[in-house]
């Protein structure tokens, strides 16, 4: 049991990477605290799922982008748990479209919700981390931050942002041991890959060197590890979930 004793919070956990990241460090013994927007079932039957495996869970219905929301979640686990040792940055949208029909609208909820979602939820748990001396961040980013992907340019400047912001936050943090990493998934099986159209399903399954589309529970075992005392010199890395998808620098 890697995780007995520790506190996890992962955003945006009812479905997909995030379900599969909950339930990886539950496995390990972890306590999960997880946030969710809409779906009351999706989380309902999480918290379930974690308790089947012997672990607790609290689940807090609330949105990323609101700062206010961020703090007030943090606060409701510590004094749940008495303690918070990680946070894992999943919660994520898309709204992909070519920059010439791109709305403003379609560019702030992505940047709302993946860049400064993240920014309040880190910004919540620093303290806690910073006092305690110890504690783990891992973002979840995506390959398109690092290529770039076409009508994507929301997405991509969100994802890219958010490698910055992994790398400046575990060089200003690491005197405290505390670690910053991001995990950057190709394509996975999970309902935002399952809206795309299936000609560019059928393309990017056959550009993946793996030759097909990667599970949730292959992410989710990275992060673990990035969590884990496994990775103890590892920090403001990121590390490439994609089948081969992206091999350069
Ligand atoms: P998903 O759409 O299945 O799940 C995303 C989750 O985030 C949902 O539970 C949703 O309710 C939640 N969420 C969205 N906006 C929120 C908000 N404002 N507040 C709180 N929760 C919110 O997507 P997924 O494929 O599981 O993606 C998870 C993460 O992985 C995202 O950051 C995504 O960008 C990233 N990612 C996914 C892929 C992929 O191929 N699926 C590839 C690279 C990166």
């Amino acid at each position: 049991m890697e995780f007995k004793d520790k506190v996890a919070i992962v955003t945006g956990a009812a479905r997909g990477i995030g379900r599969a990241i909950a339930l990886d460090l539950a496995r390990e013994g972890a306590k999960i605290a997880f946030n969710y927007q809409k779906s009351d079932s999706d989380a309902k039957s999480l918290l379930e799922e974690i308790e089947k495996l012997g672990s607790t869970a609290l689940s807090f219905k609330g949105d990323v982008r609101n700062f206010d929301l961020a703090k007030e979640f943090v606060e409701q686990v510590k004094s749940f748990f008495g303690q918070l040792d990680f946070l894992v940055n999943n919660a994520g949208i898309t709204r992909d479209k070519a920059l010439m029909n791109m709305e403003k609208e379609d560019w702030q909820e992505v940047i709302d919700t993946n860049l400064t979602g993240y920014f309040n939820m880190s910004r919540s748990v620093i303290v806690t981390f910073l006092k305690q001396k110890s504690g783990g961040i891992v973002n979840i980013s995506s390959i398109s931050g690092i290529s770039g992907i076409a009508r994507q340019v929301n997405y991509s400047a969100s994802k890219a942002g958010i490698i910055g912001m992994t790398k400046a936050l575990a060089r200003e943090v690491a005197p405290y041991n505390i670690r910053v990493n991001c995990v950057a998934p190709g394509f996975i099986e999970t309902d935002m890959t399952n809206a795309l159209r299936e000609d560019v399903k059928k393309k990017s399954v056959d550009s993946i060197p793996a030759g097909r589309f990667g599970r949730p529970e292959e992410v989710a075992k990275v992060v673990s590890f990035l969590l884990s005392e496994r990775s103890n010199y590892i920090t403001g890395q990121v590390i490439k979930v994609d089948g081969g998808l992206h091999t350069t620098y």
